[in-house]
């Protein structure tokens, strides 16, 4: 099978698993797990803050650091095509009592500063309105493309913010994917977030984990929420062996993005499929199958009966994702199929 859902679909490289066997391991909620550490002092030197905290899943890294921010009562500000609005089961208004503002993304993935904006209240000493006590952004912006939200931008939104005294928190899942896709290191991207997510499953091919990375102060309640989410390991040292190895050879990325334009520039010729290949920035090609000919549904089946696997992503998109899992040939390999599959018959 090509395995084009998604980037979490990635296994551990035989250096990770080496590592892995050799870790050495502690109780990492007695804070006594080596390999954690030295994951989480990695994590937090690479993106340029204080310190870091190693989750299960960005899911956790998200509502322990939304709830680190903000008490329950507030509102936060997140785009209405963000992966915390839409997939993350409400945990912020279930388990944090944080109601969601949410904003629409432009299809460059950017939440306007207007629309930012208009979430405050003209007063807001009137307490019928609540006034965000949190930004939430994405970068890359998943749902709009694997888009890369600009660094003059980021730095808008920052500016913003700093007026209004709310902090910024950024789900980076992705953010390695921005940082090698416009050529900056991630440090560069993270300046202007008071947190980071990033997730070690995705691209850079870890099993498990993901990391928050913010000032102290917030890392330490960061950890208290997600010791009371159920999120504190014994010895994780066992999935930060493979951390640590993710972030150290995050530049092998780049190859994922050169197959994700050299399949987007591909179905850019098969008769049948709507792609923009210049709208490709990282690792996620977003495209469109008219229905005239065959359902979406049936496309996707017939696809995958053939060998390729594509994800159904709303809105009558379809979405493939390169990894390390896909090799050069299998992105031939699938245009071949998909071609088959449209025009074939
Ligand atoms: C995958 C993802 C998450 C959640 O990570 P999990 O480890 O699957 O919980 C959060 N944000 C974005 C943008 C993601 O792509």
């Amino acid at each position: 099978m090509i395995e084009l859902r998604s980037d979490t679909f990635t296994l551990p490289t035989p250096a990770m698993r080496d590592a892995m066997v050799r870790a050495p391991l502690g109780d990492d909620v007695y804070a006594e797990d080596p390999t954690v550490r030295e994951l989480e002092e990695l994590a937090a030197s690479t993106l340029g803050k204080q310190a870091a905290c190693l989750t299960p899943s960005g899911t956790m890294a998200n509502l322990a650091t939304i709830m680190a921010h903000a008490p329950r009562g507030a509102a936060m500000l997140v785009g209405a095509e963000s992966d915390i609005y839409i997939y993350e089961a409400g945990g912020a208004a279930v388990c944090g009592g944080v109601t969601y503002l949410p904003v629409p993304n432009q299809p460059d993935g950017r939440l306007l500063l207007t629309d930012l904006a208009a979430g405050f209240p003209d007063d807001p000493d009137d307490p019928q309105f609540a006034v965000p006590a949190l930004i939430c952004l994405e970068n890359t912006q998943n749902r709009c493309g694997g888009v890369i939200l600009p660094l003059a931008y980021l730095a808008e939104v920052r500016r913003f913010a700093d007026e209004r005294g709310v902090p910024v928190h950024l789900d980076g899942a992705r953010i390695f994917n921005a940082a090698v896709g416009s050529g900056v290191d991630v440090a560069e991207i993270a300046r202007h977030a008071d947190s980071v997510q990033f997730c070690l499953s995705k691209g850079l091919g870890a099993p498990i984990g993901s990391v928050v990375v913010g000032d102290a102060d917030l890392i330490e309640r960061v950890r208290r929420v997600r010791k009371m989410l159920g999120g504190g390991m014994r010895q994780a040292g066992i999935i930060a062996a493979a951390g640590i190895i993710a972030i150290r050879e995050h530049g092998r990325l780049a190859e994922d993005h050169a197959n994700a334009r050299r399949l987007a520039e591909g179905l850019a010729t098969i008769d049948g499929i709507e792609v923009d290949p210049a709208s490709v920035q990282t690792n996620i090609v977003m495209f469109r199958v008219p229905e005239h000919r065959l359902t979406r549904a049936r496309f996707l089946a017939e696809a995958h009966a053939a060998g390729v696997a594509l994800a159904e992503l709303g809105h009558g998109r379809v979405r493939a994702v390169t990894h390390s899992g896909v090799a050069g040939a299998d992105v031939d390999r699938a245009l071949t199929v998909i071609d088959a599959v449209l025009n074939g018959r």
